[in-house]
């Protein structure tokens, strides 16, 4: 088999690969790209939660992969097995071998959906659902618009995740709704995180106390689900006693949306690229150069980086053009100038049309885009997340221009 060599190629052809396919052309229309990525559908992630909570259709989510290749680079429609990073070289699936002056690691996040114990087999029935599952989060509709009262759990693990804010977005969208529908007080809500607290930025987390607080939720933090028995509607989840021990303790639920662990995808976790300090195998990077620590030729963004940002397509934004201008840089033997200082933003809907937009960097300091208290929840936020972002995404973002 003939090895093709790429000046830069890229894993994963998501929204971080692309867009920065696409920044990488815009800046040099020469450059020869090629993106390995497998998967024939292009997703839009973020919608989950509304396709979760009626109000977005989950087929405008979905869309063919090859009308968002850049044109100009070359689709290798394969998956990445193993890296060679020695060689400049990764083999695939297949068996083919591509070559490289730079790569750009972009494969995601791995969804541990079999670190829940139970999960896998009743996904989607016995009224259990997870909108981080395109399959899965059209159900979580059926289960909000149809639940009728009793006890309704919402669970987020304690590893790093895509979206931190996904897991009790839904649920506040849900209490709103059973408002509207005359009855929350019928409703015994539970919030089961293994996280210490609900947002880890104070001036956020203060305006989602309050409306915890005003839904009645019971929140459990530092509790992690470790088993979800559909048939019978319990969920076990494992917690400290007050003497330091762990116990497990169960909950009956009529409702369950529940949130997996998440960590690197398998090949990059048993792969040379791997942070071997970081028990999730992220790839380890400079944090603010996001260039590879140990192979000056490799960056990666996205999701399966190691850089103690949140996880989000709006960190994303801000660390393609870091990754651009930096291998750009590499390429031309020059110093890298480019920093990413962690942003990341979490839209976070507290009721059907009103949303805080959550923006802060490394250091969980706020930093606010808009000229007004953003810690608000807003009809205009709202109008942003259900309307303009999906569209910026394809037809912006995806490109490049954005
Ligand atoms: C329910 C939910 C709600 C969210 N809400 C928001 C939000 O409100 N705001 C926000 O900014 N973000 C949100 N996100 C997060 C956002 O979707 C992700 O951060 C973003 O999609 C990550 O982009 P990525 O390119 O790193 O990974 P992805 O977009 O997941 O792309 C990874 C690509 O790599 C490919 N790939 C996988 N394995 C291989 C391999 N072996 N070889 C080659 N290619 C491979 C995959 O097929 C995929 O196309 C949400 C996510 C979910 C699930």
């Amino acid at each position: 088999m003939t090895t093709t060599h790429f000046q830069t190629l890229i894993v994963g052809g998501g929204n971080a690969g692309l867009s920065a396919a696409s920044q990488l052309l815009i800046k040099n229309p020469s450059l020869h790209i090629g993106i390995i990525e497998p998967s024939e559908k292009h997703y839009y992630q973020p919608a989950w939660t509304l396709v979760g909570a009626g109000e977005f259709d989950i087929k405008d989510t979905e869309k063919d992969e090859v009308d968002f290749i850049p044109k100009g680079t070359t689709w290798l429609k394969d998956a990445v097995a193993t890296f060679q990073p020695e060689q400049n070289q990764v083999t695939c699936r297949s068996g083919a071998k591509y070559t490289y002056d730079t790569l750009i690691v972009a494969p995601g996040i791995q969804v541990d959906w079999g670190k829940i114990k139970g999960l896998k087999d009743t996904l989607g029935k016995n009224s259990v659902s997870c909108n981080y599952s395109f399959d899965a989060a059209p159900y979580t509709w059926e289960l909000i618009k149809n639940f009728e009262g009793g006890t309704a759990v919402f669970t987020n693990p304690s590893s790093p995740i895509k979206c931190g804010g996904a897991p009790h977005k839904i649920m506040y969208l849900a209490c709103d709704y059973w408002r509207k529908k005359g009855i929350l007080d019928k409703c015994d809500v539970h919030y089961i995180s293994g996280v210490g607290a609900i947002f880890a930025v104070k001036e956020y987390a203060a305006t989602l106390t309050g409306i915890v607080n005003r839904n009645n939720i019971k929140p459990h933090f530092l509790s992690n689900t470790v088993e979800v028995d559909g048939e019978n509607q319990t969920l076990y989840y494992e917690t400290k006693n007050e003497q330091g021990e762990t116990v497990r303790k169960e909950i009956k639920f009529d409702l369950c949306h529940t949130v997996p662990p998440q960590s690197a995808p398998d090949f990059i976790k048993n792969s040379p690229l791997a942070d071997p300090n970081n028990p999730f195998g992220y790839v380890e990077i400079n944090k603010n150069t996001m260039q590879h620590s140990r192979f000056p030729n490799i960056f990666a963004c996205g999701d399966c980086t190691n850089a103690p940002c949140s996880k989000t397509g709006a960190a994303i934004r801000k660390q393609v053009p870091v990754v651009v201008s930096n291998l750009l840089s590499y390429l031309k033997q020059q110093s890298l100038k480019e920093q990413y200082d962690g942003y990341s933003a979490c839209p976070i809907p507290t009721q059907y049309g009103k949303l805080m937009l959550a923006e802060f960097d490394y250091s969980n300091t706020p930093k606010m885009t808009f000229p007004f208290d953003q810690t608000v929840p807003r009809w205009s936020m709202w109008v942003l997340k259900k309307y303009v972002l999906p569209w910026l995404y394809w037809n912006r973002i995806l490109t490049g221009k954005a």
